[in-house]
């Protein structure tokens, strides 16, 4: 993919330099593509932990997302160095393996924005409000995430992964395994399982991490049974069965009207 991503670069450097309109939404394009397929590259590095859900979503911010839960560490450039200990247990002279470079999900996410906004006919109101996305003078901000781009797919090492200590359990709606850093555990106050999207609260205690499904309780319009599902369920217009008579409870949206203090 890095190789692809090369290609793609190449052409649109030819493209910025020619510098006429066309050129550079057509260098967009190229430039559009590099940056995809170098989140893919990401994305290949942590398949293993993710499921193949992910693998069909394309947008940079999704797949940076998905990454950043398993790695916070993952959009940081790094310099990847090691070294052997010598006889006497002390580090021996360090041996450099080379850059690894990266973007940020919020970076991709903006880059990607900028450069779609060249790959579609401007609408009707854009044409009407003098809104319409002009290259020429986008030009450097598209020249900056070339260069960007071609910085990271320069450098040698294409992904880094430590063997982190890993925490998994199952999925209590869908069964799915999930997987996490422990580390990058810290950081968070839930998680989300790819799969389902059910919400779990994280517990540090100090014997080990806990993960509890978020919940959220309703009475039944027929029986005014109790159920409690977990929190993701209530989507507006869904449908749950009562667990006590089967009757199915459609989910909606309601409106309130709150004094204002
Ligand atoms: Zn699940
Ligand atoms: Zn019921």
């Amino acid at each position: 993919m890095r190789e692809r991503a090369k290609e793609c670069l190449s052409r649109a450097h030819a493209l910025l330099s020619a510098g006429d309109e066309a050129s550079i939404r057509y260098a967009c394009l190229e430039i559009c593509l590099a940056l995809e397929l170098l989140c893919y590259e990401k994305l290949e590095a942590f398949i293993v932990d993710l499921p193949i859900e992910k693998a069909s979503s394309w947008r940079p911010k999704d797949v940076m997302a998905a990454i950043l839960e398993l790695d916070p560490d993952a959009e940081q450039d790094m310099k990847v160095t090691f070294w052997k200990d010598d006889e006497g247990g002390l580090p021996g002279p360090e041996i450099t393996l080379g850059e690894y470079k990266t973007f940020g999900g919020k970076w991709a996410n903006k880059a990607h924005n900028t450069l779609s906004s060249f790959l579609h006919a401007p609408t009707l109101d854009d044409n009407r409000n003098g809104r319409a996305p002009n290259p020429i003078a986008k030009k450097r901000s598209i020249e900056d995430i070339y260069e960007k781009l071609l910085c990271i797919a320069s450098s040698n090492i294409t992904s880094v992964r430590y063997s982190p200590s890993i925490v998994n359990f199952e999925c209590s709606e869908c069964h799915a395994k999930i997987k996490r850093k422990d580390a990058g555990l810290i950081h968070h106050k839930s998680v989300e399982c790819f799969k389902c999207k059910a919400l779990y609260l994280v517990e540090r205690t100090g014997d080990g991490v806990y993960f509890t499904l978020k919940e959220a309780g309703f009475r039944c319009v027929s029986c005014g049974g109790l159920n409690v599902v977990g929190q993701h369920m209530l989507k507006h217009g869904k449908e749950i069965s009562c667990n006590k008579c089967s009757f199915k409870n459609t989910i909606v949206r309601s409106w309130a009207v709150l004094a204002k203090r």
